[in-house]
């Protein structure tokens, strides 16, 4: 479709220079260098005796006809300039076994490029002749062949001479296997030569230089402006551009995605590993080379095994850890539907700027989801920062997809265990997802996630992290919640009529928890415990993920229920009372709030799965809510008794993890604190912070951390004067209103 098409056009545009230019009608036959070899029936026109020279001719002699001359010429070789610093060559072939023949060894070349010259009575191609010289090897090879009637094997070779004497054939002989890489060196001008269509190409693509392998398009030489002087020419820069694909997962099948690496003009010559993109033949690790050396490499280890487990996984959830690089930056809800549609091809139209992806380092809980990544996130599919060319162009020729390759794919998408093949090097370094506590989409390295044990079946793991649930909620309480939160999404998959179902199909299929009481008491954590024990991931929003303003909130609450939905999350929308408020606060109008609370009932009307709100203001909540809900658990205010136990809890995680010495001294602390302030008792969240703050006091260099009772009392005692100076701010405040209102 595209390497050959400047040759196709320009067998008309030198017809019209020709009928323009006045023509060398002698017809002087001069070979480009030597003399002595066959040359019958080979017509050669040139420009005049002094070529080649480098100074300017301004005159042009090329007269490409279309007939032969005699009936025994078989090949015109003609010069032609174009312009007033270029001149190429044209090659017209009139030989129809010739013509046949090579079209044969070149099949699949001219299958690729869409190149369908071979068809017509004569054939005539330009210099730099790229389908000669990307099927070098395969037409020396048949140039030797004894198949051959003789007349049709010397014409090739004698053609294969021609071509290697225009061009300086040392200079863009594509290298053996057998050349030492480093003392290879090519030149700028000639860097199109290593990249034939089809073959193989590794390239750096992420910060770390991770090499990914690419198989070759098509290239182009092109040139952009710099962006300080976009119209002044002595700026433009030169670049080769190489466009080449990889497999890649679309959330349904494996598909290929295409991008362009730019190589930038350079002076003299390279060796072409130091390119940015270059042959794989080229790669070298450990005293291998190409396609083993890679094969080889930490980046690929598992690449399959990996790929198919975390990628084609129609019914799996998704939810799995990770630990490492990942390449975010596109925000979770906040999304127009129009850039999802637009993107959901897999590729970004240039309408709208792109941000380029934030690296954070993570070590959390992920979706996997590359439906919703373009979808909801709007993402195309990138790798790190290469933004993906149209897909349109993708070619099915022999070239690209040949049988084996179709089975390979095929049995890939099938998860068929298979022995190597090349192609498994094709397949993706990341996958798409979601962040769920760093709330953005974006890029999951392969090798860094880690498949999620799924939680023992019916067993709660509430105990852990210093979760202490208040006395009221007894144990069987903590069971009955467990329970209806597992068993949630089984009952909810029964045929309508082996449940309770609601009389408007598709309505009230939800389980609504509501958990309120003070801040810092483990409404959070006992929402992550229930998740977590059930094998689901905890989807947390908050009021600052919905926002205040109606319409935006719909559309993004919108959003979050249906990818709560889809991932079969349990979702915990915390603090739920601002969005909730019935009597609106002093910022809000009472419409606003209103049309927050109509919004989120019908949202949770046709929600199909568990939802957990928490609050410390209940009283806020709107009665339409609270109708809706189906069960509520009151975390209340701490008490000593639940204070004393999360100490308890704190310390016991102290001693086994060697953080402390003389764990039963702490203890005794402990127990001395709770009777000595009955007053202020913290809550979960402020006990954390004091064991924080203690394990800072007693960091020392060049020594293991120990907890001592002084590093805890001294924590305990900043923390308990911090609260006792707000509460009596809070206390003064109060009075200056009272008096205010008086
Ligand atoms: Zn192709």
């Amino acid at each position: 479709m595209t390497t050959d098409q400047p040759e196709t056009t320009l067998a008309v545009e030198e017809k019209s220079t020709a009928s323009k230019t006045k023509t060398d009608t002698t017809g002087k036959a001069k070979p480009p260098q030597d003399p002595n070899k066959p040359e019958s029936g080979i017509v050669y026109r040139g420009l005049d005796d002094t070529f080649p020279s480098s100074l300017p001719r301004w005159h042009s002699f090329a007269s490409p006809k279309t007939r032969p001359e005699s009936p025994h010429d078989w090949l015109r070789v003609t010069s032609i300039e174009r312009g007033p610093n270029r001149d190429s060559w044209d090659i017209v072939l009139f030989d129809k076994q010739l013509r046949d023949c090579i079209a044969k060894v070149i099949a699949r070349y001219n299958g690729h490029t869409g190149n369908n010259i071979w068809q017509g009575s004569q054939v005539t191609l330009s210099s730099p002749f790229k389908p000669f010289i990307f099927n070098h090897a395969e037409l020396e090879t048949e140039a030797q062949s004894a198949s051959l009637d003789p007349t049709t094997r010397g014409r090739l070779q004698c053609l294969l001479q021609v071509v290697d004497e225009i061009h300086d054939p040392v200079q863009w002989r594509i290298p053996e296997p057998m050349d030492d890489p480093w003392s290879f060196r090519i030149q700028y001008s000639l860097l199109w030569t290593l990249f034939k269509p089809g073959s193989l190409v590794v390239a750096a693509w992420n910060a770390a230089q991770d090499l990914q392998v690419f198989q070759v398009h098509d290239t182009s030489y092109g040139s952009k402006k710099t962006a300080l002087h976009p119209s002044d020419k002595r700026y433009s820069m030169n670049e080769l551009v190489i466009t080449a694909w990889m497999w890649d997962w679309n959330g349904e099948e494996i598909v290929r995605t295409m991008y362009d690496f730019k190589i930038s003009e350079y002076s003299g010559d390279k060796p072409p590993a130091e390119l940015r993109c270059y042959p794989i033949a080229f790669y070298e690790r450990e005293g291998h080379r190409g396609l083993e050396a890679i094969r080889g490499a930490s980046v690929y280890q598992d690449r399959r095994a990996n790929f198919l487990q975390y990628a084609p996984g129609h019914r799996h959830l998704g939810l799995h850890r990770y630990s490492g690089d990942f390449y975010g930056g596109i925000p979770a809800f906040q999304l127009d539907r129009e850039k999802a549609a637009m993107t959901a091809m897999g590729y970004r139209t240039s309408l709208w700027p792109t941000v380029p992806p934030r690296v954070v380092k993570i070590d959390e809980d992920i979706i996997l989801d590359t439906v919703n990544y373009m979808r909801k996130g709007g993402g195309s599919r990138v790798l790190n920062t290469f933004e993906p060319v149209s897909s349109t162009n993708f070619c099915h020729c022999q070239l690209c997809l040949d049988i084996e390759t179709k089975r390979w794919r095929d049995d890939t998408q099938a998860k068929v265990t298979r022995p190597f093949n090349y192609n498994d090097l094709l397949l993706p370094p990341r996958l798409f997802g979601f962040a769920l506590n760093w709330k953005e989409w974006g890029q999951f390295f392969l090798n860094d996630i880690e498949r999620t044990e799924p939680a023992e079946k019916g067993k709660f793991e509430g105990e852990i992290k210093g979760l202490v649930l208040p006395d009221e909620v007894s144990k069987n309480e903590q069971r009955h919640i467990f329970t209806m939160v597992s068993n949630h999404w089984h009952v909810m998959a029964k045929p309508r009529g082996q449940r309770i179902a609601d009389m408007i199909g598709g309505k009230g299929e939800s389980l609504i928890l509501l958990f309120h009481g003070h801040s810092g008491t483990g409404k959070t954590l006992y929402a992550e415990s229930l998740a977590k024990s059930s094998s689901r991931p905890l989807f947390k929003v908050g009021t600052s993920d919905i926002g205040l303003n109606a319409p935006q909130a719909e559309r993004t609450l919108k959003n979050i229920f249906e990818l709560a939905e889809a991932w079969k999350a349990v979702l915990l929308i915390d603090e739920a009372d601002v969005l909730l408020d019935a009597r609106g606060s002093a910022n809000e109008s009472l419409v606003t709030k209103n049309a927050l609370v109509s919004v989120l009932l019908r949202e949770v009307e046709y929600f199909k799965g568990v939802l957990i709100m928490t609050t410390n203001r209940v009283v806020a909540f709107d009665p339409a809510i609270l109708s809706r809900i189906h069960h509520a658990v009151n975390f209340g205010e701490p008490n000593s008794d639940q204070e004393y136990k999360i100490w308890k809890l704190w310390i016991d995680r102290l001693d086994e993890q060697g953080l402390c010495d003389d764990s039963h001294d702490l203890h005794k602390w402990a127990k001395e604190t709770k009777k000595a302030s009955r007053r202020y008792i913290l809550s979960g969240r402020e006990i954390r912070n004091v064991f924080i703050m203690a394990q800072m006091l007693a960091e020392r260099r060049n020594s293991n951390l120990k907890i001592k009772r002084e590093h805890l009392t001294a924590a305990y005692d900043y923390k308990k004067s911090f609260r006792i100076d707000t509460e009596n701010l809070r206390t003064q405040a109060n009075q200056l209103l009272a008096t205010q209102k008086k």
